[in-house]
């Protein structure tokens, strides 16, 4: 509390902070609750070809669908998700159904319609002891192509330089499943770990997008960012694509890849279904 508040303030401090507490202790028995009743599902959004509008690939992104509250967004949960180390098990359960669900979509559709479904994997979730051999058991399962998973990671856990991680993720890439780093440009990366990790796809934050129209210094990051995917031979996909002029720079720049809200917004099952193209470039060849 600052210096000369009075004793009402401080009171009053005090009970906030006991209100907050006891907010996530709530949340954290809800959390509990909804692990075990498995009250989580999955949305799915498009991620698009820029020069066409094709959807490529889809994010899996989760709900809570809680019982009397209705659909929780992941923003509201994630963060008391993992410092219970709740996280864990939920991210078991959107991994095993978003590859169910690529697994039911791939077998519906023709071969290279769908070619890959992102699936986000939180720090904590990746350093449980056993993750890579649950994604192996997970792909086999379901039928996935290992090539057709895209994980996606946030840049803290590359920073840490945790040889254990290196070596799953390594393990990872040796499967044939594929990494992206989520919200690219910004954590404090110091850019270096590109040449030594195993990554294959950027995706540039929302906020680097949202600026691009109005301040060419935003515009000029963007560019920077696209031609160090070139350079370091990843691909890049923008995140958070709203207007039609932000597609045409980000084309100009040229960054290939795009998801947001002028493609589509996250989608139920049938509605992300429904968008995948139903015959594949190969299918004359086949
Ligand atoms: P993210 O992985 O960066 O996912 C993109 C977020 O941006 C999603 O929010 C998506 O709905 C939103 N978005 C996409 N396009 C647009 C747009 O054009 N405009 C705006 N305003 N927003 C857009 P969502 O679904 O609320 O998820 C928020 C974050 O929660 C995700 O950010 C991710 O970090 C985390 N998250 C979501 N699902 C999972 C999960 O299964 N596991 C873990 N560990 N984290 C998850
Ligand atoms: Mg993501
Ligand atoms: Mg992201
Ligand atoms: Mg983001």
């Amino acid at each position: 509390v600052a210096k000369g508040a009075g004793k009402g303030q401080w009171r009053r401090y005090q009970s906030d902070v006991h209100t907050a507490v006891l907010e996530r202790l709530e949340l954290r028995a809800a959390l509990d609750q909804a692990v075990k009743e498995q009250q989580f599902m999955l949305q799915y959004q498009p991620i698009v070809d820029l020069d066409t509008g094709v959807p490529l690939g889809f994010e899996a992104l989760v709900r809570w669908n809680h019982p009397t509250r209705g659909m929780i967004a992941p923003g509201h949960f994630i963060e008391v998700a993992e410092e219970s180390g709740l996280i864990v098990p939920m991210g078991r359960m959107v991994l095993q159904q978003a590859l169910n669900t690529a697994g039911r979509w791939q077998r519906a559709t023709a071969p290279g319609a769908l070619r890959y479904i992102s699936v986000n994997v939180s720090a904590r979730q990746f350093r449980t002891p056993g993750f890579v051999e649950e994604v192996r058991q997970m792909l086999h399962a379901s039928g996935v192509e290992p090539g057709t998973l895209l994980l996606e990671i946030t840049e803290s856990l590359l920073l840490r330089n945790d040889d254990q991680v290196r070596a799953d993720l390594d393990a990872l890439r040796a499967m044939g499943v594929r990494l992206a780093i989520d919200d690219f440009g910004t954590g404090y990366s110091s850019l270096s770990y590109l040449q030594h990790m195993p990554i294959d796809v950027l995706k540039i934050d929302k906020s680097f997008i949202d600026d691009m129209l109005s301040s060419s210094q935003q515009r000029a990051v963007v560019n920077a960012i696209v031609q160090l995917a070139q350079t370091f031979n990843l691909s890049v996909v923008a995140e958070g694509v709203e207007e039609p002029g932000q597609r045409e720079a980000l084309r100009q720049v040229g960054c290939p890849y795009g998801q947001g809200y002028l493609f589509a917004r996250p989608l139920s099952e049938p509605d992300a279904f429904a968008l995948i193209p139903k015959a594949s470039p190969f299918a004359a060849m086949a």
